[in-house]
């Protein structure tokens, strides 16, 4: 198969807080990709800025050095590098001050496409915003790309919303939920609506349930400090976990045109019944001593340097949908950092057939559709076959597999990270993969009761180990109602 990489328009991309973390890992490696498979324009160009004293020299260098630590050797060459970070530019600026914005806007071009990425913090967005129109930066037609975390609640979620719409129109604000530049993500809806097989069964008459895992193996790590004011609920499931549950729960789009698919992922969000104390296990992972020659673990609570911490490092919660097509189907989410293997799946598990012509014991098992996110992207379908050989009909699952670097070859390896997409989205003007301002505002309605129940409570997460499934508590969630999670594995 051969790739096919659409070109987009000359543009002007500037991002602020261009010399932080997330443009060092993700959005500079990312740009070299896109620019390296010929999908960049030459007379494009990438405007770094920040407060940090540096010349457009320097902030090359240190582009060029991003590349290399974060893009694959054989995806790069020195050549390409210094090709691409010719493109680039640099100016020195305070988001809260005079500096470097008369400078930034003699550079502006007005004939390109012109995007301004909010690489920094949420507390910077209003300043930035602001001074980019004073100055005279900012027009109609750019469009502006703000980073999550998006509010810590509704009210945080609304005031941004109002700021952003003061000097924005909706159609030029694009806010990132990268889980939704995932390739494996978009498939979800390939998989639904390019299909005629799964739409008929794609209902509570034959889903069981559906389980979606988001699993970590790392920690917190160098994140403690956002994360413990943060918690599983508000980092994953207010908002990616959120975006999978809707694009698997949601109505067939009119269209894939983004509020086409953008309306009908709020229905659902606007369906989610409120979840009771019940339906929701925090857990919090613990450390683990020295053993032989393995060094010893810290506890999420030594990791996040405070010891009483109540914030919850992972959480599984039964939600339900007051809609016709989901009443009665639990959506059983769950996610955590120190698990026992980095994997995200989606699994819809369909219900048994009506009446078993075979009797009952026979090796029977229900079918389940497993998406698989990471790693190893791809989809698994378990199907009852006869057990081959003699021994009369004694049935046996096997599993439909594939994995999409296999079946797709090279191509199928050869995936754009997500941030490459969502940023060449932007630049194509396409805002079907960022979320719209109600749909935030939804899935922090839904939230906030969630959160406030657990603060009123005041209890403390249960224990898990690190390389553990998590909690036990977790794992009653699902037993209480006759079922159990699919092992978490790689
Ligand atoms: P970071 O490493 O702390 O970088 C912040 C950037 O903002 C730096 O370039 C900093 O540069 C600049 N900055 C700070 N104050 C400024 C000011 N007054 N004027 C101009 N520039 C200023 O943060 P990050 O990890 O890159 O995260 C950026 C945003 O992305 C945050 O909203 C974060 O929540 C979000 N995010 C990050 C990740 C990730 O993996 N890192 C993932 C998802 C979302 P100077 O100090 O030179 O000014």
């Amino acid at each position: 198969m051969v790739s096919r990489v659409i070109p987009v328009e000359p543009f002007d991309l500037i991002i602020f807080g261009a010399t932080g973390d997330l443009a060092r890992r993700k959005i500079l490696p990312g740009l070299y990709r896109r620019f390296a498979a010929g999908q960049i324009p030459p007379q494009s160009r990438i405007i770094g800025a920040a407060r940090s004293e540096m010349d457009h020299d320097g902030f090359r260098a240190f582009a060029a050095e991003a590349i290399t630590e974060f893009v694959d050797a054989s995806k790069r060459s020195e050549a390409e590098i210094a090709r691409f970070t010719e493109r680039l530019f640099y100016v020195t600026l305070d988001a809260k001050g005079d500096t470097g914005w008369p400078e930034l806007a003699q550079m502006m071009r007005p004939d390109v496409v012109q995007a301004f990425y909010l690489s920094v913090g949420p507390v910077l967005f209003g300043a930035i915003a602001e001074r980019l129109h004073q100055h005279g930066i900012a027009t109609p037609e750019s469009r502006i790309v703000v980073e999550k975390p998006f509010g810590r609640d509704l009210a945080t979620a609304r005031e941004l919303n109002a700021m952003l719409a003061s000097h924005f129109a909706e159609r030029q604000i694009y806010r990132i939920d990268h889980y939704l530049g995932k390739e494996t993500v978009q498939n979800l809806m390939a998989v639904r609506f390019a299909n005629i097989l799964f739409e008929p069964l794609w209902n509570t008459q034959y889903v069981d349930h559906v389980q979606i895992t988001v699993a970590e193996t790392v920690g917190v790590g160098g994140r403690a400090a956002y994360y413990d004011r943060a918690g599983a609920m508000r980092d994953m499931v207010q908002n990616h976990m959120m975006q999978l549950l809707c694009l698997i729960a949601m109505e067939p789009p009119y269209s894939f045109n983004p509020d086409a698919v953008r309306d009908e992922k709020l229905k659902v969000i606007r369906a989610l019944e409120p979840v009771g104390p019940d339906d929701t296990v925090r857990g919090q992972y613990r450390g683990r001593p020295a053993q032989g020659g393995t060094p010893a673990e810290p506890s999420y609570a030594q990791d996040a340097g405070t010891p009483q911490s109540r914030t919850e490092s992972y959480i599984a919660l039964k939600v339900m949908i007051a809609n016709w097509r989901w009443k009665g189907t639990p959506f059983y989410l769950r996610t955590g950092k120190k698990l026992r293997a980095r994997a995200s799946e989606i699994a819809i598990v369909f219900k048994e057939p009506p009446h078993s012509i075979f009797g009952e014991g026979e090796g029977w098992r229900e079918n389940v559709l497993a998406i698989r996110l990471q790693p190893n992207e791809g989809m698994n379908l378990s199907v009852m076959i006869k057990e081959p050989g003699p021994g009369g009909m004694r049935l046996t699952e096997v599993p439909l597999d594939m994995s999409f670097a296999e079946a797709l070859g090279e191509e199928g390896t050869d995936i754009p990270d997500a941030y490459e997409r969502l940023i060449m989205d932007v630049i194509r003007g396409n805002q079907t993969l960022f979320m719209r301002g109600d749909e935030v505002e939804a899935a922090w309605a839904w939230t906030d009761p969630i959160i406030a129940e657990w603060e009123a409570r005041s209890e403390k997460p249960k224990g898990y180990d690190p390389g553990s499934s998590g909690p036990e508590d977790a794992l009653m969630l699902l037993h209480r109602d006759g079922r159990r999670w699919r092992e978490i594995r790689e």
